[in-house]
Formats: structure tokens, C-alpha cells, sequence
């Protein structure tokens, strides 16, 4: 058998293969060629998001293209979750080398930027709604640097040409959701803040109410200056004057600078990729949510979770245990490696996920505490906060080609002020708070200057032995990403649920001594098995739902999932 790039660079990371090698029997792939139905497919948040993909890829578009037209028209429709101010994370697979490719359009902190900047003058860390409001949180917003980047690499479609059906939504009105409106009048700090109220709301202060169309002239002017000019529109010149000039005001100012906002560069690297049963699972790179995901299945791998089905108590036990291992790791341990030493390798190498799933005992003890997997450094305990908002899709084009991407303003319109039709985010809230332990030791997250925030997002894509695609999928969700994704990818490939079924499972997120999730959702019995394991399931509003959307092939169709906690669809074109 060949050995294909993902499980190549598997190996090379020194990742886990043996106890792949064991389960291998197990499960046949699902994956590989197209054979019926639609050729093509987009899973994402808003159906008129779905649309401006799927337009792209009509006309002859590839994923890559698709991606840019998706995130223009999420940016106006869904502003309380990502946007032309903010960041992603993206990965690509490009169906002739059978490689992934990762994408890097994570915010950096401006050059100003101190590590105390969220301690208020007492020396304890600010409150989250006082951070995030504050000019300090924004990051230089890297979504549009990133995909054109790899729109160049990969698109087949003229730049300037992508951007015409959100531009028109923009001019003419688009029809808001009711999260939006729920958004506008729900409990977030941002909406009560100035810009919001402005942009939401009328001169009596009635809000727009779903199913309404709303104008954004200012949005459909931005893009037609990136459709020109790519992201030197928003990164210099008149946009990044006005992004500066709006960070700067009260309260409690930012210092990003032009040169900051000039400075910015998305990355591309091989995405992370490790063995799962017999799939390479693949993920972006650190700061990313992609090690955590890995950690969570390689842990899982060592478990019987593919012989349980989700009316079994004991498969959503393994799997709330992995979930509070692969979280005491990722908080201790994952950053900005251009500024710490992420131990990626060890935390994903065989030695290290044997040991740790020890850990997973009949019933849940007290937290477990990070381990301490080959070449760790030694960082202090971290007060990284994170909620927010988020967005996720994957696109499928007919040549096979796929993109997953997960993209941010970080919580819900990002920091709450808009420029130029555009919400900044508050993505630096996603560093740790707090610059050190108690004992002076530096935690890995802290702020620095151009450092990028540690992030969960984990858009996921999964090839077979062959280096076909399998699946794709990723979600919104803040620290939680890492549980959902998890969930939807036990569901559709060890429960061998379809697409759909894997993301309406129940939310289950075991993280320190608590177990948030949906208890109401579960099988009869299953949450008095958990209970019975030492698993007391809570429910939390306070923590973000999933928003997954996923593509998986299976017999020979594209399947689609879209996550009923919120109003995606998946749909498809192209080729029947
Ligand atoms: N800011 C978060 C992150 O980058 C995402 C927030 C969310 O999912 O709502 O991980």
C-alpha cells in the first residue's frame, strides 16, 4: 500500500501508528470516489452564504473560490460570528496530490501589545465584557489575507470576480436570520454597544426582527475595494486608517498602528495530520484546536468507542474522558509556536497517548491535570477565557477538491465596533488573561507582540488509506470546538451515522470538574449510566451550542450535515 503525504507526515511527527495498525479491521473506509448524484456540495451556516458558494461553483469555480464568496457573504448575513475583520483557519485538500494543506489567518496582537494589558489597575485580571468591548482586544483581522492566499494557490476564477452576489446582498438588502436577531437583542455586552445599536436598530430603537431585509452600503463598497485590491483594501490605506482611528477611542483605547495593519501575513504549512483507525485525520496547525483533536481521537483510538453506538452509555463515558485529558493538555501547552514550543509531536506520539489513556478509568475521577509528553516545556497554568462567535463550513467542488474552514470575530460582533460596514473582532480575548502563575511562571498563552491568540478551531478533514477524501467538518463553539468536532466524527465514522444524524448528536463537553452538555437529547438510559460512571451531565446557557457542518462521501454520494442548532443547510450542485 502506498503510504499517502498525511500518513507520511504522520510518521514523521512520530505519531501514533500501532494501535491504528490494531483497529485496523474494524471499520472499511467510507470514502474515496464520486460516483452518483451531486458532484459538488456546501455545508454552511446561512442558506444565502450556501448560495454564493454554490453560484461560484456553477460556473465553473473550484472550492478555493467558493471559500471567498462563502465568507463575503457570511461576513454580512451572520456578522455576529465571522468577517472581514476577523480571522480563520482553513484547510485544503487538493484532490490530484491527495495533500492537505493548512491555512493560517489567526489575528496578531499589534506590536504595542503588553501582556498586562487585560489586568485592570488592581492587578487582577479585567472582566471579559470589559476586555472585549475595550480597543485593546482587536487583532489585525486575517480571514481575507488568508483566503487570498489560497485563493491564488488553488482558485480558478478571477479574484475580483467573487465577491458580486455578496456585494448585491449588501446593496439590496439581505434577509436576516432569526440568530441575528436574537443576537441583536440577546444578553451580549456588544448589544448594548453604540455600533450595533446603530447598524440594528432604528431611530426609536426597535430592532430588526427576522425575515426583514437589512441594507449595508458600506459592506458592499468595502468589498468592491477587495475585489480590486485584495486584502491591501482593509490592511492599508483608507479602511486600515479607519480601523486604527476606531480602535483608538474609548474605552480603554488599542494601540494597532498602520504598520501593524501593514504587517500582516497569513501562513500556509501541510496540515497536521494523524492515523485514526484507518483514516488520516487532519488539522491545522498550532494555535489551532487541530492538536486537540487529534489528542482526543488518538485517546479515543485506545478505547472500545467504534464497537458503541450513541445509546451506549459507556461510548459518551470514553468519550467525555478523552475530552478532559485532551483539554488539560491543549490549556497547558498550545500557542503561538513562532513564540513558545508547542510539544505537538509528543502530545500525538504513541509512547505519550498509551500512558494517558490509562488515565480513562471505569468511572471519572477529579480533573486530570496536563501531562507531561515528550518535549514540554514548562509553562504556568493559563486564564484563557472563551466564549463567542463563530462560524464553520465545508465546500466540496467537482473535481473533488475540499475546503474546511472555521472562521471568527471571536464573540458575538466580535469587540462591538464597526468600520466600513465590517465588525472588528475581540480575538485577542483569546489570550490568557493573566500573564503568569501565582509563581511568576510565564503561561504559553500569554500576550506578546504579533503573537497570535491560541484558538479551538479545528476545521477537520479526513482522507483514507488511498489519500481520498473521506469527510470534512468543523464547527463553531469557543473552547468547546474540540468536543463537537470530536462528537461529529465518532458519529459518522465509528457509529457510522449519516452526516446529519453525527451533528444533531447530543453536545457533550467535559472540561475540569464539569460536564456541560444536552442531557434531554440522550437515549433512554444513557444519562443514568454516566451518572452511575461519576459523569453528572449539567446544562449551561452560557456556553456557545455547536454549529457543525460537515460533507462525508459515503457509497458513492457526497452526504451533507448541518447542524440543527442553528439555520445551515447542506446542498449540492453540480454533475447529477
Ligand atoms: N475565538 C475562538 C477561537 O478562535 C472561537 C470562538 C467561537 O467559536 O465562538 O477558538
Amino acid at each position: 500500500m502506498r503510504l499517502f503525504p498525511a500518513f507520511a507526515r504522520a510518521v514523521l511527527l512520530g505519531v501514533a501508528t500501532g494501535a491504528a495498525g490494531a483497529a485496523m479491521a474494524i471499520a472499511p473506509a467510507p470514502g474515496g470516489t464520486i460516483t452518483e448524484g451531486p458532484k459538488a456540495m456546501v455545508a454552511a451556516a446561512n442558506p444565502q452564504a450556501v448560495e454564493a458558494g454554490l453560484a461560484v461553483l456553477r460556473r465553473g469555480g473550484n472550492a478555493a473560490d467558493a471559500a471567498v464568496a462563502i465568507q463575503a457573504a457570511l461576513g454580512l448575513v451572520e456578522p455576529q460570528s465571522s468577517g472581514l475583520g476577523g480571522g480563520a483557519f482553513m484547510l485544503w485538500y487538493d484532490a490530484k496530490s491527495h495533500t492537505v494543506t493548512a491555512y493560517d489567518g489567526r489575528e496578531f496582537a499589534p506590536a504595542g501589545a503588553t501582556p498586562d494589558m487585560f489586568l485592570a489597575p488592581s492587578g487582577q485580571p479585567m472582566s471579559r465584557a470589559e476586555a472585549m468591548l475595550s480597543g485593546r482586544s482587536a487583532g489585525v483581522p486575517g480571514a481575507i489575507a488568508m483566503l487570498y492566499l489560497a485563493q491564488k494557490d488553488h482558485g480558478r476564477l478571477a479574484w475580483r470576480g467573487l465577491f458580486g452576489d455578496a456585494e448585491r446582498l449588501a446593496d439590496d438588502g439581505f434577509l436576516v436570520g432569526p440568530r441575528l436577531q436574537g443576537m441583536v437583542e440577546g444578553h451580549a455586552p456588544q448589544a448594548r454597544a453604540p455600533d450595533v445599536i446603530a447598524y440594528f436598530r432604528d431611530e426609536k430603537g426597535r430592532p430588526i426582527k427576522a425575515g426583514e431585509r437589512l441594507k449595508n452600503p458600506a459592506y458592499a463598497r468595502t468589498l468592491r475595494l477587495i475585489a480590486r485590491q485584495g486584502p491591501d483594501a482593509i490592511l492599508k490605506g483608507k479602511i486600515a486608517q479607519d480601523i486604527v482611528d476606531r480602535i483608538h477611542q474609548g474605552p480603554i483605547p488599542g494601540s494597532m498602528t498602520l504598520q501593524d495593519l501593514a504587517a500582516y501575513q497569513a501562513h500556509s504549512a501541510a496540515a497536521l495530520c494523524a492515523p485514526y483507525r484507518n483514516y488520516a485525520v487532519c488539522g491545522p496547525n498550532p494555535p489551532s484546536g487541530g492538536v486537540a483533536v487529534l489528542e482526543g481521537l488518538g485517546l479515543l483510538q485506545r478505547t472500545d468507542i467504534a464497537s458503541r453506538g450513541p445509546a451506549d452509555a459507556q461510548g459518551w463515558y470514553e468519550i467525555s474522558q478523552a475530552e478532559r485529558l485532551m483539554y488539560a493538555d491543549d490549556l497547558r501547552y498550545n500557542a503561538d509556536p513562532a513564540f513558545v514550543k508547542v510539544p505537538t509531536a509528543g502530545l500525538l506520539s504513541s509512547g505519550y497517548l498509551d500512558e494517558r489513556a490509562k488515565l480513562i478509568g471505569p468511572v471519572a475521577g477529579a480533573p486530570p491535570q496536563a501531562g507531561d509528553p515528550p518535549g514540554a516545556p514548562n509553562p504556568g497554568p493559563d486564564h484563557t477565557q472563551e466564549p463567542g462567535g463563530t462560524s464553520s463550513f465545508v465546500v466540496v467542488d467537482r473535481w473533488g477538491n475540499v475546503v474546511a474552514m472555521t472562521t471568527t470575530v471571536e464573540s458575538i460582533f466580535g469587540d462591538g465596533r464597526m468600520v466600513d460596514g465590517f465588525f472588528l473582532n475581540n480575538q485577542l480575548t483569546d489570550f490568557s488573561f493573566a500573564p503568569t502563575d501565582p509563581d511568576g511562571r510565564p503561561a504559553a498563552n500569554a500576550v506578546a507582540p504579533r503573537k497570535r491568540p491560541r484558538s479551538s478551531m479545528a476545521p477537520t478533514i479526513i482522507l483514507d488509506r488511498e489519500g481520498r477524501f473521506v469527510a470534512g467538518i468543523g464547527s463553531p463553539g469557543g473552547l468547546a470546538i474540540p468536543s463537537f468536532v470530536l462528537k461529529g466524527i465518532v458519529g459518522a465514522l465509528d457509529w457510522n451515522l449519516s452526516m446529519q444524524q453525527a451533528v444533531a448528536l447530543p453536545n457533550l463537553v467535559a472540561f475540569g470538574p464539569a460536564y456541560i452538555s444536552e442531557p434531554e437529547k440522550f437515549a433512554p438510559g444513557v444519562v443514568d449510566g454516566l451518572k452511575a460512571r461519576g459523569v453528572n451531565l449539567v446544562t449551561n446557557p452560557f456556553v456557545e451550542d455547536s454549529g457543525l457542518h460537515g460533507i462525508i462521501v459515503r457509497g458513492g454520494r457526497l452526504q451533507g450535515g448541518a447542524d440543527p442548532r442553528r439555520e445551515g443547510v447542506a446542498l449540492g450542485c453540480c454533475g447529477d
